[in-house]
């Protein structure tokens, strides 16, 4: 039998690389995983974490207005210093990085810098500074995510994507963001409460395509209302550099200036270069890898979790599948992972929790199904003087009771819908609901107090 240096070699140190690795390692097993970049990949570095931070600096705006109603005053209008800002995130960004080396390393996993691919489905080689390594191992686990994609037209290289955002000098006065999906809606509202003057472009009828049509159309209304503007059916046709920033011309015609132009347009998976055909490894057209439900490729000792396999780009799915293939190859290969209700959250302002169906879908897979939705004004604004409201809708699969989907656009949406998923994963029905007991008062309680379906 060929003995092998490493029982795994992980390519990327990202969210799911670097689970795989550390978990991998604990078991006993021999683990190395490269990495190109920083550690902690995608999420820690222009993700996840500095987009959440951002997000929270953009709501002390709000806070700031709102606190007036509750009495407090201050000598002074309150101004952001973006260049502390990006200081702060720095330094938390790069303590991050340390905590990954440190939790690698303590579970003895070997890590190696540079830029690595595999030779064959045993070998595996890394770019390093002083030089190209080899290794041997008797698995491989591509775990190198996903880049933005950018459409290419006139003027394209003046925009720029979203691994920019977090260093820009000067702060944006004008932003133009492209794009109705999450990275777009999310920086559209950040850069508007941090206090740039946002215009978000989208091509189709309404953002946030997949969602349901209620959170799409109130969440579209809210950050009209918080300044943003928002034009659908819009795209851009060029760009072009001027004295005055940067003119777009768009699909009707019309011209718009901007001093950053923002391409949210979607993101492929990362594996040009990596020669994955040329040893067999099958891949759809995008270049994402093709994984079975242990997510082995069609080489048998090369395994691919998280972006690069392109279903569901979230940081704890890439942690789940990594959980699976550790399981997998070093544990009792009992574990799976459930692609159904996947609770994800859209950090817009306010914010969009969500698990299960849209009920455009619930129709489609259950067909008779109740719908119970509710819209008001959270009690914190009765005072603060924002006319920001909260929508919440459940859909019921009207056979079986069972709450098939559930949806918020408000306040925390995302800390409250987190709590709800469970109850979804095991099966609760509405009278569970119903029968649940609310917390009084929040904004929470509503989900359980629901009691006229919508005609
Ligand atoms: P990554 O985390 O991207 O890691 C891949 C790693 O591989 C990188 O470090 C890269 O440098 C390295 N690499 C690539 N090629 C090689 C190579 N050949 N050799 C060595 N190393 C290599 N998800 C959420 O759940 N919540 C959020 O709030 C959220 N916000 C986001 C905000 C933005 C702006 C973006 C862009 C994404 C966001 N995501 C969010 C998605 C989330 O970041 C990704 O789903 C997640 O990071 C995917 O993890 P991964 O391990 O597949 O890849
Ligand atoms: P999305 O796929 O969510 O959205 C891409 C958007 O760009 C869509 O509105 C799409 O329009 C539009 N688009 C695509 N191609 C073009 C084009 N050529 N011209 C104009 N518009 C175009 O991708 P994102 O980049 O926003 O995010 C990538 C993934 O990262 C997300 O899907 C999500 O999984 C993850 N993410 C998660 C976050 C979270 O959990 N909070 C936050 C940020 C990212 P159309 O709808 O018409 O196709």
């Amino acid at each position: 039998m060929a003995t092998y240096e490493f029982d795994l070699f992980v390519i990327g140190a990202g969210s799911g690389g670097v689970r795989a690795a550390r978990m991998a390692a604990q078991t006993g097993a021999r683990v190395a995983v490269a990495e190109a970049g920083a550690l902690g990949g995608t999420c820690v570095n222009v993700g996840c974490i500095p987009k959440k931070l951002y997000s929270y600096a953009a709501h002390f705006a709000e806070s700031f207005e709102q606190s007036k109603g509750y009495g407090w005053q201050t000598a002074h209008e309150p101004s952001l210093d973006w260049q502390a800002l990006k200081a702060n995130r720095f330094a938390e960004i790069t303590r991050l990085n340390s905590v990954y080396d440190r939790l690698l390393n303590q579970a003895g996993a070997k890590l190696i810098r540079g830029w690595a691919q595999p030779l064959d489905a045993h070998t595996v080689v890394v770019k390093t500074a002083t030089g190209p390594l080899q290794f041997t191992a008797q698995n491989i686990l591509i775990a190198t995510g996903g880049k933005a994609f950018k459409p290419s037209f006139e003027g394209s290289e003046l925009a720029i994507t979203s691994d920019d955002m977090f260093d820009l000098d000067p702060f944006p006065k004008r932003l133009v963001v492209v794009g109705g999906g999450y990275i777009a809606c999310e920086f559209a509202s950040i850069f508007n409460g941090l206090g740039s003057e946002v215009t978000q472009l989208y091509r189709g009828e309404q953002v946030l395509r997949d969602f349901d049509e209620d959170v799409r159309s109130f969440i579209a209304a809210e950050v009209r209302k918080a300044g943003v503007d928002l034009r659908v059916q819009t795209d851009v046709t060029r760009i072009v550099k001027t004295t005055d920033g940067l003119k777009l011309t768009l699909t009707d015609g019309t011209t718009l200036q901007a001093d950053v132009v923002l391409y949210a347009t979607g993101r492929i998976p990362n594996t040009q270069g990596l020669g994955l055909a040329e040893i067999g490894v099958a891949q759809k057209s995008s270049g994402a890898v093709i994984v079975n439900e242990t997510y082995q490729s069609s080489v048998p000792s090369i395994y691919a979790v998280g972006d690069v396999t392109a279903r569901v780009q979230l940081t704890p799915v890439a942690l789940g599948e990594a959980m699976v293939v550790v399981d997998h190859l070093f544990g009792d290969a009992k574990r799976q992972m459930g692609y159904d209700y996947i609770p994800t959250a859209v950090f817009t302002h306010p914010n969009i929790g969500t698990v299960g169906y849209s009920e455009h879908d619930a129709r489609a897979k259950f067909g008779d199904v109740r719908i119970f939705k509710t819209d008001f004004k959270p009690l914190v604004h009765t005072l603060s003087g924002s006319t920001e409201r909260c929508m919440m809708k459940l859909v019921v699969d009207a056979a079986s009771d069972r709450v098939v989907g559930l949806h918020m656009a408000g306040p925390e949406a995302g800390e409250i819908v987190q709590g709800f998923a469970v109850a979804m994963r095991a099966g609760a029905t509405k009278a569970i609901f119903d029968s649940t007991i609310g917390i009084h008062p929040t904004m929470a309680e509503e989900f359980v107090t629901m009691r006229q379906p919508v005609a």
